[in-house]
């Protein structure tokens, strides 16, 4: 059966090709030439309904420690890199369990909560923010070119976006890799990808901190 080549949801070429295909007509994946990014054929996505309600059996509880220590890398970052003085951060994609935005805020930081689902308040377009994060949030986007502009602009000059995901490395095996297994989990992101962001949507730096965590400056 002839497909139709998708264009990258984040660069918007067409120089996608079939990545991968589950058996059985299940999902199918994309990957792009250009950016290096890996998606899940829109047609494939859960309703929004169904992906709220796989949200909720997540269910982040803020005084667990293990997910206290998950976030821990993240809320370290903004506390060595961000003064707490007069800050405003921004937690995108919090969640069921705003873990990070309860620990910040015991450090002084002023921090606002958004989330599509659990945390639906409407930015205001000019917020300019001191640092936002962005916990295993990204490779739920299913519209990462228009998410990324969006959160650079509501940045100030010099402020870092903290990303945390993990990126598709080519030694996984992605037919049995855990992390496309989660039917919310639509966008991967190769380490590369990273810098085409960077480089392309006008961000002034890009850093890795270990195997999950991401940093751009804008
Ligand atoms: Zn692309």
């Amino acid at each position: 059966m002839e497909m139709e080549i998708m264009d990258c949801r984040l660069c918007a070429q067409k120089n996608t090709k079939l990545f991968f295909q589950q058996p059985h007509g299940l999902n199918i994946y994309w990957g792009c030439d250009i950016c290096g990014l890996i998606f899940m054929d829109p047609k494939n996505y859960l309703s929004p309904e169904k992906e709220k309600e796989h949200y909720l059996t997540h269910n982040n509880d803020v005084n667990d420690p293990r997910y206290q220590n998950f976030v821990a890398d993240v809320v370290d970052y903004v506390k060595q890199n961000v003064s707490h003085k007069e800050s405003r951060g921004l937690d995108y994609g919090a969640g069921t369990g705003p873990v990070i935005s309860e620990l910040l805020a015991r450090e002084g930081y002023q921090i606002d909560l958004y989330d599509p689902f659990f945390y639906p308040f409407k930015i205001e377009p000019d917020a300019q923010y001191d640092f936002v994060v962005s916990c295993e949030v990204v490779e739920h986007f299913h519209k990462p070119l228009l998410e990324f502009s969006k959160l650079k602009n509501l940045l100030k000059t010099g402020a870092p976006i903290v990303i945390k995901t993990q990126p598709y490395e080519i030694s996984v095996d992605f037919s049995t890799w855990y992390y496309r297994r989660d039917p919310t989990h639509v966008v991967f992101y190769r380490p590369q990808t990273f810098e085409w962001i960077k480089e392309n949507l006008g961000f002034q730096k890009i850093a890795r901190h270990g195997e999950r965590l991401f940093v751009l400056g804008n």
